[in-house]
C-alpha cells in the first residue's frame, strides 16, 4: 500500500504588537505574523522602545499621508535575529538601535551630497513603516546603529532620539570647551543636554523652573542654575557674560523668545523643542552682536552610533521610567502628562 507523506502544517510564528488603527485611536495589543526581512533589511527582536512625544504624530494622525494600522516607536533597541539578502555589514545576534532616521534613498540631491539627515525621502520608523512597539521589527540596514555592550537596552533606547538630538545639536553648535552654554528646560531632552554639555567641557547653565530642579540640574553637571520662576534668565546669562550657545529644549515659544537676549556676541540660539507658535525676535536683537537662531533635527544612523559611543564612554545616561510593552497605552499617557522623570521606555 502506498503511503503518502503529509508535510506537517507549517507553524506560523506570531508576535504581539501595539498598534493604532486610526487617528486618535487607542493602543491595541494584537497578534500578527512575525515578518521576514526583505533584501537590504534585518529583523530585530525588540528589547526596549522609548516613548517619545513625537509618537503623537502617529497616535493622532498628524503626519501627512500616514497609513493605518500603524505601530509607533522610533527609539528602538534590540538584537538582530534574521538578516535579509544582500545584507553584509550586519549579523544575527548583534545588538542594534533604530532612531528617528529610519532610512534614506541614497539618490536625492541631499543624499548625493552626503547629507543623509536631510534626505528628501527620509523614512521614519513608526510613521513610514511599523516601529518599535512590537516584539519583532523590520528595519533597513542603513537605519541601524550598533549598541555598545556597556549600555543597557532601556538606556540606549532614549539616546536614539532625545539623546542624539541634544548631542548632535551641541556638537555642531560651535561652542568650545569652557564656553558658557545654557540648556533651557530640564526635561526629557534637557536632562540629557545638561549631561552632554557638561561632558563636552562647557560651562553649563541650566535654565529650569522651580527651586527643586536645582539639585538635579547640578547633579547632572550644571555649574549654574537659573530659576526662571524667580529671575529673568536672559539677564542672569548676561551677568555671566552672555551665552555662546543656548539650547532651547522646552516646548514654549514664549520662553524661547524671552531667552534670546541671554546670548553673548556671535552667540547661537539652537531650537530643538517642538512647538507650533512663532518665536518672537526683532532684527535689532539679532543684528546687535551678530546673533544666530538655528533649528536642529536629530541625525543619521552614524550620528546615533556616535551618540551611543560617547554615552558609553562618558557615563551619560537617560533617567527612565520603564513600562511593560503590553501597557503601551498607560506608558504613552504618562509621557503625555509631562510628569515622567524623564523618559518613558517600554520593555518587551
Ligand atoms: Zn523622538
Ligand atoms: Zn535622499
Amino acid at each position: 500500500m502506498a503511503t503518502m507523506k503529509v508535510a506537517p502544517k507549517a507553524e506560523v510564528a506570531v508576535m504581539k504588537v501595539a498598534q493604532i488603527s486610526q487617528p486618535h485611536g487607542d493602543f491595541e495589543i494584537v497578534e500578527r505574523e512575525v515578518p521576514a526581512p526583505g533584501p537590504g533589511q534585518v529583523r530585530i527582536k525588540v528589547q526596549a522602545c522609548g516613548v517619545c512625544h513625537s509618537d503623537v504624530l502617529t497616535k493622532d494622525g498628524l503626519w501627512p499621508g500616514i497609513q493605518y494600522p500603524r505601530i509607533p516607536g522610533h527609539e528602538v533597541a534590540g538584537i538582530i535575529d534574521e538578516i535579509g539578502s544582500a545584507v553584509t555589514a550586519w549579523k544575527t545576534g548583534q545588538r542594534v538601535g533604530v532612531g528617528w532616521h529610519g532610512g534614506h534613498d541614497n539618490t536625492c540631491r541631499q543624499c548625493r551630497r552626503g547629507d543623509f539627515r536631510n534626505c528628501e525621502n527620509l523614512k521614519i520608523p513608526g510613521i513610514s513603516y511599523d516601529g518599535g512597539y512590537q516584539q519583532y521589527m523590520i528595519a533597513p540596514e542603513d537605519a541601524l546603529a550598533p549598541i555598545p555592550d556597556s549600555l543597557k537596552d532601556a538606556e540606549a533606547a532614549p539616546l536614539l532620539c532625545a539623546g542624539i538630538t541634544t548631542y548632535n545639536a551641541l556638537r555642531h553648535s560651535g561652542a568650545l570647551p569652557g564656553d558658557l552654554v545654557a540648556i533651557q528646560g530640564i526635561g526629557g531632552l534637557g536632562h540629557l543636554g545638561v549631561q552632554f554639555a557638561s561632558k563636552f567641557g562647557y560651562n553649563v547653565a541650566a535654565v529650569g523652573r522651580g527651586a527643586e530642579t536645582e539639585f538635579l540640574a547640578r547633579k547632572l553637571g550644571a555649574s549654574v542654575y537659573i530659576d526662571g520662576e524667580k529671575s529673568n534668565p536672559a539677564q542672569e546669562l548676561q551677568k555671566l557674560g552672555g551665552a555662546q550657545v543656548i539650547l532651547a529644549t522646552a516646548p514654549s515659544s514664549k520662553a524661547m523668545s524671552a531667552l534670546i537676549d541671554g546670548l553673548g556676541p556671535n552667540g547661537k540660539f539652537v531650537v530643538i523643542g517642538v512647538t507650533f507658535d512663532p518665536i518672537e525676535v526683532t532684527p535689532l536683537q539679532l543684528i546687535t552682536g551678530s546673533k544666530n537662531i538655528q533649528g536642529w533635527a536629530t541625525g543619521s544612523a552614524a550620528d546615533e552610533e556616535d551618540t551611543l559611543h560617547f554615552a558609553a564612554l562618558s557615563g551619560v545616561r537617560p533617567m527612565i521610567e520603564i513600562y511593560p510593552f503590553e501597557k503601551a497605552g498607560e506608558a504613552y499617557a504618562r509621557m503625555m502628562s509631562g510628569k515622567a522623570q524623564f523618559r518613558v521606555v517600554l520593555t518587551m
